[in-house]
Order: structure tokens, then C-alpha cells, then sequence
């Protein structure tokens, strides 16, 4: 399920090629953009464009995931954003 511009991203994340119809590439794609809002906009709207490429709601929700899985390396943000895991995380220690 992985496409060319992801394999070659694996060695080097700084390609700066992406596969618009590829959910993952469409990450790399947003995240790349930051911390710019406007670029992030700019890129959702080039990757609406084209047809068959992942809605910006999945794209949202696989960051999302990303960065719950990254874990808290990144100073928090203020918003108070606590993720429930409940049912949700099969390794959940005990
Ligand atoms: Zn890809």
C-alpha cells in the first residue's frame, strides 16, 4: 500500500514528492506546510483539486493519529486536548 514518494521519503523526508491520491503523502504533504497556516490551506485545497485524492477529513484524522502515537514529545498545546483511549487500545498496559 505504499507509494513511490513514500518508500523514497522513508530515506530522505525531504523529497518534496508527493502522491496526491496516497493518504500518507498527503500528511507529509500538510505537514511540510507547517508552522504555515496559509500553506496548509493552499495545500488541502490543491489536494481537494484532485479527483480520486483523500478528503481532508481523513487526512485530519490520520494526523491526529500521528501525533497521538508521536506522544507527548512536543510541548502540549493550551487547548486541553485529552484523547480518550478507552476501548480504543488494544495495548493498553494495565
Ligand atoms: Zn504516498
Amino acid at each position: 500500500m505504499t507509494c513511490e514518494p513514500c518508500t523514497r521519503a522513508q530515506a530522505n523526508p525531504l523529497t518534496g514528492w508527493f502522491n496526491l491520491l496516497c493518504l500518507d503523502c498527503c500528511c507529509r504533504l500538510i505537514e511540510s506546510t507547517r508552522p504555515s497556516v496559509e500553506q496548509r490551506e493552499l495545500a488541502f485545497e490543491a489536494i481537494a483539486r484532485m479527483p480520486g485524492a483523500p478528503s481532508r477529513r481523513q487526512i485530519v484524522a490520520r494526523l491526529a493519529e500521528q501525533r497521538t502515537g508521536e506522544g507527548m514529545a512536543a510541548k502540549s498545546t493550551p487547548q486541553g486536548l485529552k484523547t480518550p483511549i478507552s476501548g480504543n487500545n488494544p495495548m493498553q498496559p494495565r
